[in-house]
């Protein structure tokens, strides 16, 4: 019994729990990761457990070949650990030798405790050295204590040393979307006199963005609180807003740049207008669906606070309980404050949390893939959080599908009843 009640910010209560979590771990983020920075490859130094996971996390993309695999470390491999770092370099040597379209080598640490022994820090920058024109970087993706969207806080945090340092004045969009998204907000961006932006990740390695005191940044995910404290620690500013999801979401976060770019007010509501308008017409269609039905959000992907405020503010949904594995309050600031009357749960003792699903008996309930189907055996219908991860849910003209994402197992429910 281990259940707290705390004051937070503008005087939301939240819940804070901490027992028994489901969750995926951070090697999970490689998933989107390798598909966005185009010339990186993520070497998993892990057990075989990380590889089974990685094989079924990404199993359903086949490629010719893959820019992500599993160095599998085994208790006799660390007799010595010496022995252990010299596999490694053969092995990277070996990969290397046979990949040289790879830029930028990720070292990935895993916690099986053969692993924890090895200080991959340190070997990615003898690594580094040693390898021609190949980056080498080091960070964990182990499931301790962390939930799977800090894989990608981790990896991004891991870039930041690496930004050159610059004074001129630009604006970077932190976080990874996809290349069609971020396109769409770099358009919107240039139309309202932006004229020098940035994104991390890079799609290439070499197109690491430069960072420093005329840098602000906005945050395209609401889990890189590490990728945001380096980037301030080398002078960047961080722009608060709401993040970037449904009419209001985008709009917000597209006038927090405005704002901190001095672009008239005037010029700005002429530019953001017909995006905005498509995305509240898209809406409308959902809201028909989803208007009214509760719903209630089991702690995954850290993107469970603005998604629960857009389905509340721009589709009527009501939400019973936020849970969220961890809150960052000042990045989460403008979302807690906009988010309607419900209980706000960080942490997770998930039997007592699901006895709470149970006695709400929501409309939907949105949870991990270890979850749903248990709950949808007690006729709860569900939604897979991180499929929120993998599809293009930011901006205006991915607001309908993002809301479509949430209407369609209720609208399957109701097949199924009739
Ligand atoms: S990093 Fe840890 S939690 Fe993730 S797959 Fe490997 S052993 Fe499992």
């Amino acid at each position: 019994m281990n259940a707290a009640v705390a004051p937070l910010g503008a005087d939301r209560p939240i819940l804070r729990e901490r027992g028994q979590r489901e969750v995926f771990c951070g090697l999970t983020g490689i998933v989107w990761l390798h598909r966005k920075i185009q010339d990186a490859f993520f070497l998993v130094i892990g057990s075989r457990t990380c590889a089974h996971l990685l094989q079924s996390a990404a199993g359903v993309m086949i490629f010719a070949e893959p820019r992500f695999a599993t160095a599998i470390i085994e208790e006799k491999d660390l007799a010595g650990l010496a022995d252990a770092n010299e596999e490694l370099d053969r092995v990277v040597a070996r990969l290397l030798a046979r990949r040289p379209d790879i830029r930028l080598l990720f070292l990935v640490g895993s916690c099986p405790s053969e692993v924890i022994k090895l200080d991959l820090a340190r070997a990615a920058s003898r690594l580094d050295k040693s390898t021609d024109g190949v980056r080498v970087l080091a960070y964990s993706g182990s499931g301790i204590e962390t939930t799977f969207t800090q894989g990608e806080d981790a990896c991004l945090a891991a870039l930041v040393p690496q930004m050159a340092t610059t004074a001129e004045t630009q604006l970077l969009i932190v976080g990874s979307l996809p290349d069609i998204v971020e396109d769409q907000f770099r358009r919107l961006f240039a139309e309202l006199g932006i004229a020098r932006v940035d994104s991390l990740p890079p799609r290439r390695s070499g197109e690491l963005a430069a960072v420093g005191p005329g840098t602000r940044f906005l945050l395209a995910q609401p889990f890189l609180g590490d990728t945001a404290t380096a980037l301030q620690a080398r002078g960047a500013v961080h722009l608060p807003a709401l993040f970037p999801f449904g009419a209001e979401g985008t709009t917000a976060w597209l006038h927090a740049a405005a704002k901190a770019f001095g672009i008239d007010e005037m010029h700005f509501r002429r530019v953001v207008a017909p995006g905005r308008e498509r995305a509240k017409r898209a809406l409308e269609r959902q809201a028909k669906v989803l208007a009214g039905k509760s719903i209630f959000f089991l702690p995954d992907s850290q993107l469970e606070v603005p998604l629960a405020r857009f389905l509340a503010n721009e589709l009527g949904m009501v939400p019973v309980e936020v849970g969220t594995p961890y809150l960052h309050r000042g990045h989460l600031a403008d979302e807690l404050a906009a988010l309607p009357d419900c209980v706000v749960s960080e942490g997770q003792d998930v039997d007592r949390q699901l006895d709470r699903v149970r006695a709400a008996r929501p409309d939907l309930t949105v949870c991990g893939l270890g979850l749903a189907n248990p709950l949808e055996r007690e006729g709860l219908t569900t939604k897979w959080s991180i499929e929120l991860v993998f599809s293009p849910v930011h901006g205006f003209d991915q607001a309908g599908d993002l809301a479509e994402l949430f209407a369609r197992p209720l609208v399957r429910r109701d097949l199924l009843a009739v």
